[in-house]
């Protein structure tokens, strides 16, 4: 079996999870997918894990499920390794005059993050790692002010509203955990159109 990632060649030689399991508290990973994954891309994938986590969770709106994962995963991580994760969050932060902090996002480490889980979902979904002529394109709803998100929610839809069913037929990856992580894809089967992918956590 070849490696999930976009026009890589290499064989799979690790089963990589996607979304990472770090991001499952214990009693929630039995239904985890599982990808095949070449050392490379291996590594690629997990070195942002927790930093991404971290942000999720801090840029969702109020959930006590969000909360109750950052307790569990984040909050024990970030003194480790010399405090490496807290900087990595802290980095360029903003404090403000009522004492609120506003927290730089690294947008490059989220690029990296849902490319590798893009191209993991596309190989879920349809068996076969996404082509190279596809170029990756990211929007963070979360990140931006509520009417530039609103903007985007009704674009993506606009676009596959009144498509006929089979271009959203792309596939459906079987995600059973989906109080943490649901995704909706769009597209037409066999890379006949563009895809769209509709992550959401919590
Ligand atoms: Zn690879």
């Amino acid at each position: 079996m070849k490696c999930y990632f976009q026009g890589c060649l290499n064989d799979g030689l690790t089963k990589e999870h996607i979304p990472p399991k770090a991001f499952f508290p214990i009693g929630e990973k039995e239904q985890l997918l599982t990808i095949k994954s070449c050392k490379a891309h291996n590594n690629a994938k997990s070195k942002d894990d927790l930093y991404v986590l971290a942000q999720i969770c801090m840029n969702v709106s109020p959930s006590n499920r969000a909360r109750e994962i950052f307790i569990d995963k984040i909050k024990p991580q970030l003194d480790f390794n010399n405090s490496a994760l807290r900087k990595k969050l802290v980095k360029d932060a903003v404090r403000f005059l009522d004492g609120s902090v506003k927290y730089q996002v690294d947008i490059k480490r989220f690029d990296d993050f849902f490319t590798a889980l893009s191209c993991g979902i596309v190989y879920k979904s349809c068996g076969n790692s996404l082509p190279n002529h596809y170029d990756i394109y990211h929007l963070y709803p979360n990140f931006t002010s509520e009417q530039d998100a609103n903007q985007i929610e009704r674009e993506i839809f606009k676009v596959y509203a009144d498509k006929p069913m089979d271009f959203m037929e792309f596939g459906k990856p079987n995600t059973e955990n989906e109080r943490i992580y649901t995704v909706e894809i769009f597209g037409i089967p066999g890379f006949q159109s563009s895809i769209t992918i509709v992550h959401v956590f919590f």
